[in-house]
């Protein structure tokens, strides 16, 4: 039993860690962003309420967050832990998940917040290029594909997500200021997170990450 939580701004490289720590120790990835898009290309009614939000970079209402991501961790795949990557995102969203755990009996065992620097934040998601067919993350300089728009993994092809945006970026590095950073204080107090240096190169943050979970 393993169940992770996956903190940090938008471009600290959750979903990029998130792809190798659900592998290494065989837990569903649930990100609510990718939740949210998948939604989206499907045009349900929750897809055309969610981007509203996320193509100006605000969050998406809790209400709308807390019971899609709630009822996620109660599907079966989620008996032998998970990791949560892009939720919680407020103070209200993890109170309503510590609320889910003291229902269920379940706990946190590691938040782990991945450190980055505006800069560098913005440098990559104005570069990020992500494939339309199975989702893996490139970016344009840091880690491009082997060849230029064509996905390494399934041969998909590579776009920029409509949030990837300059003006749209520096909005959510202000959102995740205001809304999202408080939750680092708000764990620190439970005494169940670790602070991981994201700029270190994907395999260093990586095998940090691994340290800290088997500490
Ligand atoms: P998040 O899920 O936190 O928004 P991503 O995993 O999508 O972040 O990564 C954002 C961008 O940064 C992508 O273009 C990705 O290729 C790149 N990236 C991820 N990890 C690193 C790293 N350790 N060093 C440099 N670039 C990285
Ligand atoms: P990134 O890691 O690059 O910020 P995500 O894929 O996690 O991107 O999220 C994309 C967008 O989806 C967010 O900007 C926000 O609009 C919405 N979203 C995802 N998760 C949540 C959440 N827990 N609460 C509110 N909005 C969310
Ligand atoms: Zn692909």
């Amino acid at each position: 039993m393993l169940n992770l939580i996956l903190l940090g701004p938008p471009g600290a490289g959750k979903g990029t860690q998130a792809v190798k720590l659900k592998d290494k120790y065989n837990i569903p990835h649930i990100s609510t962003g990718d939740i949210f898009r998948k939604n989206i290309k499907e045009g349900t009614e929750l897809g055309k309420k969610a981007k509203e939000y996320m193509d100006k970079g605000e969050l998406v209402p809790d209400e709308v967050v807390i019971g899609i991501a709630i009822a996620r961790l109660r599907e079966g795949d989620c008996g032998g832990g998970f990791l949560l990557d892009g939720f919680p995102r407020t103070v209200h969203q993890a109170d309503e998940l510590s609320r889910h755990f003291e229902d269920t009996g379940g706990k946190i065992d590691l938040v782990i917040d991945i450190v980055v620097g505006k800069d560098e934040l913005v440098r990559r998601l104005s570069g990020r290029r992500v494939c339309k067919s199975c989702g893996a993350t490139y970016h344009v300089t840091g880690m491009p594909s082997k060849v230029d728009g064509v996905c390494d993994e399934c041969g998909g092809e590579l776009f920029q997500r409509t949030d990837d945006t300059e003006e749209t970026v520096s909005n959510r590095i202000e959102v995740y200021n205001q809304q999202t950073k408080p939750l680092v204080e708000y764990y620190e107090k439970k005494g169940n997170i670790v602070h991981i240096d994201g700029t270190t190169g994907l395999e260093n943050v990586f095998s940090d990450i691994t340290k800290s979970i088997e500490a």
